[in-house]
């Protein structure tokens, strides 16, 4: 059998952390070395296997990461905490999967600097099949051309701080660099009084939030008489999970850089 990876679930008190520490539990391929939470918040010193509805599994919750040498950090807590936890991710050259979305741009500079150090695999969205709707999207974009609109929504469950989503974000994004427009430029995230027509060139990408959905992206392009819709619905939060932990076990070995979940799967040779 191959080696094991060792893996530190960080967040590890979340709706993601219990969803990673049970798809660690029960995996074949990869071993629990580590849970970590925030300081003084409740679960703390409490068995991970307890704390996500598994046997014990004797990691205790902690609020400091100290993984054995060779672990990967797979993170996914809050914005906040993102800065400190890259920082000793260096100090302790452990590689890193990011989950945690809504990071600022100074944040995002730490991390392109820590991956020329470390290999990172950074994502706003872990799913296999996002990531490929993603690459469908820059394709669509680039066989229609900029005649055809482009719109997006997104919806999410009443407790996402973040609008509009990162992967929302992540889609305009391709579709506006696959004809060479910059999304800061043409990406339109509010109508109210607008009180004008919709130019050609930009991109609405439209947030709703309530519910329990875990998360729902319709992306639309209209042409003359006819339309296109490419949508993907998470039905289950552990299909994040599958995807950060298949990156865990890609980024084992790997040389430092910054990779996303495109390098994952090799999309980019499509
Ligand atoms: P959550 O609020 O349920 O959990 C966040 C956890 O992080 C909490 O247990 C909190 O105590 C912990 N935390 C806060 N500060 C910490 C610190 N300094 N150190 C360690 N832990 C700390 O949130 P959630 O729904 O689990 O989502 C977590 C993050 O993952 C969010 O940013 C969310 O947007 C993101 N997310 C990403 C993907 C993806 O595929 N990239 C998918 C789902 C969620």
């Amino acid at each position: 059998m191959d080696r094991l990876t060792a893996v530190v679930i960080v967040g590890a008190r979340g709706r993601m952390g219990k969803t990673l520490l049970r798809s660690v539990m029960e995996s074949e391929s990869m071993t629990l070395v580590g849970a970590v939470d925030r300081t003084g918040g409740p679960g703390l010193d409490q068995d991970a296997g307890r704390l996500c509805g598994m046997p014990d599994c004797g990691v205790m919750v902690t609020d400091t990461m100290d993984p054995p040498r060779g672990a990967v950090v797979v993170d996914f807590s809050l914005p906040r905490a993102t800065e400190n936890n890259i920082r000793r991710c260096l100090e302790i050259r452990a590689p890193l999967v990011l989950g945690t979305t809504g990071i600022d741009a100074s944040t995002r500079a730490l991390l392109k600097e820590a991956a020329q150090e470390l290999p990172i695999v950074s994502a706003a969205n872990f799913s296999v099949g996002v990531t490929l709707v993603t690459r469908l999207a820059s394709l669509a974009a680039k066989a229609l051309g900029r005649e055809w609109e482009a719109e997006l929504f997104e919806l999410h469950h009443r407790h996402k701080r973040d609008a509009p989503s990162g992967t929302a974000i992540r889609i305009a994004k391709a579709v506006a660099a696959a004809n060479g427009r910059s999304f800061d430029e043409v990406a339109v995230m509010s109508r109210e009084k607008a009180d004008r027509p919709r130019t050609n060139e930009e991109i609405g990408v439209m947030s709703l939030r309530g519910g329990g959905s875990i998360g729902e992206h319709t992306l639309m392009f209209f042409g003359e008489g006819e339309r296109i819709e490419l949508t993907h619905r998470a039905m289950d939060r552990s299909i994040f999970a599958q995807g950060a932990l298949r990156a865990a076990r890609w980024l084992g070995g790997r040389a430092p850089g910054l990779y996303d979940m495109v390098d994952v799967l090799g999309l980019d040779k499509i």
